[in-house]
């Protein structure tokens, strides 16, 4: 043992702790108050696809949350993924896609008017270098207030003053419908009255697409019918590269990747959304695509892979550009 005795080892190796401990009380520090940035860049094709962080709004389960699954098995799906009983961490990211020539905000976050502890999407955006009037095309999935009221600001702001705003038809129609607005009660009535909040006196501003076709360079809407009548998602295509959008037909991954059939009451029509995101992870697992999903943990991006008849996320791992 070249030349140091067992009692030397040990000997040094006190030393050493007590010189790291004696570093380590010298270089004490305030604790951070606040989380580093949520901003995650990832390259697909020649595009750049940035993530942008809006924050996270945890609520309560009641007992009929989930139509065809009881709160005992919900709360087992969260116990199995480390979450405590009885809450859903609602997680809000939206993707920025940068062709190169084009930059492309997908979906707009709560803007603060949600939940306190979300509507940094704008904070982040600011990191990621761009400013709201450099966005030349906002592309909206659907007309929940967690996706649209980025739009505005809570005066009637609009922020994207140079972005040609797209939604699907399917959601136009459903919610500015004024007889759909009567027939509602609650949080659905709720969602009608923000709709009209950040759509009506811009209404001739915003251009409305039918699902199945390019909307921005390389970036095709689908439709994914379920969640809302005409919610959508969206695939991003550069070079051999592809990234399936999915918005809110999987949501929260620790129930729906793993638990497909449960039919949320944030689902309007249960079974169509069953069908719908079925459908889309079934695609994205057999054709090993990379998946986003707004309410997916950050950087709310991964692979899909079967198990059994349901499947798992497998997220992606933080990679240097
Ligand atoms: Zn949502």
């Amino acid at each position: 043992m070249s030349g140091l005795s067992r009692r030397d080892l040990l000997r040094n190796s006190a030393a050493a702790a007590t010189l790291a401990w004696g570093a380590a009380a010298r270089a004490s520090a305030p604790v951070a108050k606040t989380q580093g940035p949520g901003v995650y860049r990832l390259k697909l094709g020649t595009y750049q696809i940035t993530a942008l962080y809006d924050g996270l709004w945890p609520i309560p389960i009641n007992d009929d949350f989930i139509r065809n699954a009881s709160r005992a098995q919900v709360n087992k799906a969260l116990e199995t993924d480390f979450l405590a009983p009885n809450i859903l961490p609602i997680s809000f990211t939206a993707l920025l896609v940068n062709t190169g020539k084009k930059l492309i905000l997908i979906d707009t976050g709560t803007a603060g008017q949600i939940t306190d502890s979300a509507g940094t999407l704008l904070a982040n955006l600011a990191v990621a270098g761009v400013s709201p009037k450099q966005i030349d095309t906002v592309l909206i999935s659907h007309f929940h207030p967690d996706h649209i009221n980025g739009i505005k600001t809570k005066d009637g702001t609009k922020v994207f003053t140079n972005a040609e705003i797209q939604v699907p038809e399917g959601e136009w129609a459903f919610w500015m419908d004024d007889s759909n607005l009567r027939a509602a009660s609650g949080t659905v009535h709720k969602y009608f009255l923000n709709t009209r909040r950040i759509f009506r006196d811009i209404a001739k501003d915003v251009r409305r697409f039918s699902p199945g076709g390019e909307v921005a360079p390389g970036i095709m809407s689908l439709p994914a019918y379920g969640h809302t009548p005409g919610h959508c998602a969206f695939m991003i295509s550069s070079g051999s590269d592809n990234m399936l959008v999915l918005s809110d037909s999987v949501r929260d991954p620790s129930l729906f990747v793993r638990h497909p059939d449960w039919q949320p009451t944030f689902d309007m029509d249960g079974p169509t959304a069953v069908d719908t995101r079925r459908h889309l992870l079934d695609r994205a697992a057999n054709d090993r695509l990379l998946v986003h999903g707004y309410h997916f943990p950050f950087p709310a991006s991964g692979h899909i892979i079967k198990a059994g008849r349901d499947f798992e996320l497998v997220s992606v791992q933080w990679t240097p550009l």
